[in-house]
């Protein structure tokens, strides 16, 4: 590529705290024309890992680069792979040596969606929850969070949507925001709020902070159970921010914007599945604004590496019943699609089963 190429759309205004921006600013301070670091970018989404690799730049800059920067601006290296016909998981690494999961999903119509991660581990000690048992090693940086999505792994192709359901609770993390800034911005990620779904088990001060800022992106909320004392059992951050708070920023959020939200409803044998848990949940629904807009994806328990052991997954039939009989009382509801199980491609799993070999094979 020579300097005519037409790189100016590329990423004017890089997200802030990233090591883009970083980059920008310290090109900019060396007298280094702007086109120079969109030249980097084009060569980012070309695929190129290594700064040593974008051909776009004189030699002399990418040595320059490398020295200031250390040899790639890419933060994860892949640990394995597995892939299926429906679904394509990575244990990718951090420079610290902490390891997460990303997943890829491929639906029938050809839609991809990709589940990422925002945290190593998590702190907050969900009962059924295999990242659970790994504590919170890191909150990942937001350059940590795109590099899941635009990592050359992926031969440049973008998933059609993106959510943040790996491991962690998003909103614990406050680098998410400037991650949605990197996907959604035009000239780099380009991809609508929209299509970007944020779930969280209840963080609710930054629920707030992000219905406010991104309106448009797509929000679930993870329920479980609709008594509070169950609740806490099985979500410990009940205690801190319970539901009735976090639907309260739901309900003024739909009021604003009219924008449908979703609540997961993790279905377990014997625990949350009786006929009390259906009708109460029917009637905390029911309760809130514009309950139309309301959205019960149900969700099937797996077995997890790390979770509470008296928990069981409900059978097909039973899961079925569940949704039959919530839109039976005039509740939006659906069964989430789950792919991956035979690769472990459920939050935290990929990860567990890594640890328990490489101990093995100590
Ligand atoms: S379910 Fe989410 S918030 Fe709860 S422990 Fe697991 S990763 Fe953390």
């Amino acid at each position: 590529m020579t300097q005519k190429m037409n790189v100016s759309g590329l990423l004017p205004n890089p997200p802030t705290g990233g090591i883009l921006e970083n980059i920008q600013s310290y090109l900019k301070n060396s007298g280094i024309p702007s086109y120079r670091f969109q030249q980097l970018v084009y060569s980012l989404q070309q695929g190129c890992i290594d700064f040593k690799d974008a051909k776009e730049l004189p030699k002399p800059l990418r040595e320059q680069l490398i020295s200031e920067f250390g040899t790639t601006p890419i933060p994860l290296h892949i640990i394995e792979s597995h892939s299926s016909k429906q679904v394509e998981k990575v244990l990718f690494e951090t420079k610290a040596k902490a390891k997460i999961e990303t997943v890829l999903s491929h639906y029938r119509t050809g839609w991809t969606s990709m589940c990422i991660s925002s945290q190593c581990g998590c702190g907050l000690g969900c009962s059924f929850c295999a990242t659970a048992a790994m504590g919170l090693m890191k909150n990942l940086t937001a350059d940590e969070i795109c590099a899941q999505v635009f990592h050359p792994y992926w031969q440049k192709r973008l998933p059609d949507s993106i959510a943040f359901m790996g491991m962690g609770e998003a909103l614990a993390n406050p680098n998410i925001f400037t991650a949605i800034e990197a996907f959604t911005a035009k000239g780099y990620g380009g991809i609508s709020q929209r299509r970007i779904t944020v779930s969280t088990v209840g963080f609710a001060p930054n629920l707030e902070q992000l219905v406010q800022k991104y309106p448009h992106v797509t929000i679930t909320l993870s329920v479980h159970s609709p008594f509070s004392k169950q609740r806490a059992e099985l979500i410990p951050l009940e205690n801190k921010f319970p539901l009735a708070d976090n639907l309260a920023v739901l309900n003024s959020y739909v009021k604003a914007f009219n924008r449908k939200v979703y609540l997961a409803y993790l279905l377990i044998k014997g625990i949350n599945d009786t006929d009390e848990h259906l009708n109460a949940l029917v009637d905390l629904i029911k309760s809130q604004y514009r309950p139309e807009l309301y959205h019960v994806s149900v969700i099937r328990y797996n077995n997890a590496l790390g979770a509470n052991p008296a928990y069981q997954q409900p059978s097909a039939e039973g899961i079925s019943k569940f949704v039959e009989r919530l839109q039976s009382q005039g509740i939006h509801a659906t069964r989430r699609t789950q792919f991956g199980s035979g690769i472990e491609a459920a939050c935290g799993q990929l990860h567990a089963k890594y640890e328990q070999k490489r101990k093995g094979n100590k």
